[in-house]
């Protein structure tokens, strides 16, 4: 009989690696207490770029840190009660930014996102859905051309692994954007890229496909894993026991919530994000725009205009702050006069975020059969497909082709 494997989680992490594995031949099942794609999964940016190797962390940072915090539309916000719990996280996400760990950073992040596109366009292949992977560039905006610096250590981190990049101005970004306002007078291109025309729509499409390839959802919630003493694992959940040869954690920010009673106390913090679906735009945007002010983006995506971003730090049970999302009323109209912003619809989400961007991929240290795919911070829809590619690769007992080293839990020791 096939191995059985569970996977705890069916964000677009869980998902991918279902199909993956169930092309090995191995038994899937996928466990949520959600439908599937309906965590950070369902709500963010919809960037899908092979070339992500810029880290959140980097040297300099915390001098903007407190301006943010005091602005009510800046980027980030932190709710005060949250507090003690951040703090250690916080430190450790700063010392992240160490100039001398960079370059190692960088390499791990863009050997997990290089193959992205390919990799989405070969799964949704055959699926109807291959229209909501679109072409496209990453359109970095400044009102200031002054501003645009290919010296700042975020763009000569690219410059050194070939990303390709183009300073455009004024004529040539309103060439590719003309609804963009005139106010914005230049931007850096990164090309060759990619877009999600809606991110949830992405993972529901390959959910069908790993169920057509026999993957079994089930739709309850997971409350405690444990080993047993002749092998494999035990999970409780809300339906009573499910028993499995081998588990998968590909649970987003819950992940470190699910491993803390076997003794691992992960620095995974609840990066909560928010968007704003503004459902009857009356413009279009042609690319992913990322405005460098706000630190936002914004798409035209099947259901209208989204604006993506903001990160909150609360915890993960905190309500969503809807307030968070409605500043972007305000920002997309900053960068595009005529849009309408009537009706919108809100959103909030966590990012899984580990102080130095990077997930942890492999096996738990010290369990066997025992899987970590999780922690994929801002970067998750685009590291996705290559994390499932890997973790069912390991799974499987199958040679890896990428070195897992950076990615391993035992970095937190
Ligand atoms: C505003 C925003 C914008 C973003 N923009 C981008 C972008 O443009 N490009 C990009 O690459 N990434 C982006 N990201 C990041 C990306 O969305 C995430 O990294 C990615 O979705 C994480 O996927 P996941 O499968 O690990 O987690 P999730 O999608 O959160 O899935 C985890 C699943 O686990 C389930 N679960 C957890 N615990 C349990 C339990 N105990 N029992 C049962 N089920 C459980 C949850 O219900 C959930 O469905 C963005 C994120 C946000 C919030």
């Amino acid at each position: 009989m096939a191995e059985q494997v569970t996977i705890v989680g069916a964000g677009i992490v869980g998902i991918c690696t279902a199909i993956y594995l169930r092309e090995k031949g191995l038994a899937v099942e996928v466990i949520d207490r959600a439908p599937p794609a309906e965590g950070a999964s369902h709500g963010n940016a919809g960037v899908v770029s092979p070339w992500t190797c810029v880290p959140q962390s980097m040297p300099g940072l915390w001098r903007s840190v407190p301006r943010w915090l005091l602005d009510p539309e800046g980027p980030i916000a932190l709710r005060w009660p949250h507090l003690p719990s951040f703090l250690p996280w916080a430190l450790k996400f700063l010392r992240a930014g160490d100039a001398a760990g960079l370059p190692q950073i960088a390499d791990a992040m863009k050997a997990l996102n290089r193959p992205n596109i390919e990799l989405y366009r070969q799964l949704l292949r055959g699926t109807g859905s291959e229209h909501l992977i679109s072409d496209s560039f990453y359109v970095h905006i400044y009102r200031d051309p002054g501003q645009i610096d290919l010296k700042q250590l975020g763009w000569q981190l690219r410059l050194d692994r070939d990303v390709p990049l183009e300073v455009v101005d004024d004529g040539a970004l309103h060439e590719l954007e003309p609804a963009l306002s005139p106010s914005y007078k230049a931007a850096v291109l990164i090309k060759a890229q990619a877009r999600a025309l809606s991110p949830g729509g992405v993972g529901k499409a390959l959910a069908a496909k790993a169920q057509d390839m026999g993957a079994v959802f089930r739709q309850t919630g997971v409350n405690q894993i444990a080993p047993q003493e002749d092998g494999g694992w035990r999970l409780q959940t809300d339906d009573g026991e499910v028993v499995s040869d081998k588990v998968v954690i590909a649970a987003g920010a819950w992940s470190a919530r699910l491993l803390a009673p076997l003794g691992f106390n992960l620095p995974l913090e609840a990066e909560r994000g928010y968007h704003l679906i503004l459902q009857e735009p009356g413009i279009t945007i042609n690319n992913s725009i990322m405005d460098t002010e706000s630190k936002f983006v914004a798409s035209s995506m099947l259901a209208g205009v989204r604006c993506a971003g903001t990160a909150e730090f609360a915890g993960l049970d905190a309500a969503p702050n809807y307030r968070r999302a409605e500043i972007f009323k305000s920002l997309a109209k900053r960068l595009f006069p005529d849009i309408n912003t009537d009706d919108p619809i809100e959103w909030m989400g966590s990012r899984p975020s580990f102080p130095d961007s990077l997930p942890c991929i492999g096996t738990v240290p010290g369990q066997r059969d025992l899987f970590a795919a999780f922690g994929h911070s801002h970067y998750g829809f685009g590291m996705a497909p290559n994390t499932g590619r890997l973790t069912a690769a390991l799974v499987a007992g199958e040679p890896i082709d990428v070195d897992l080293a950076p990615y391993r839990m035992e970095r937190f020791k």
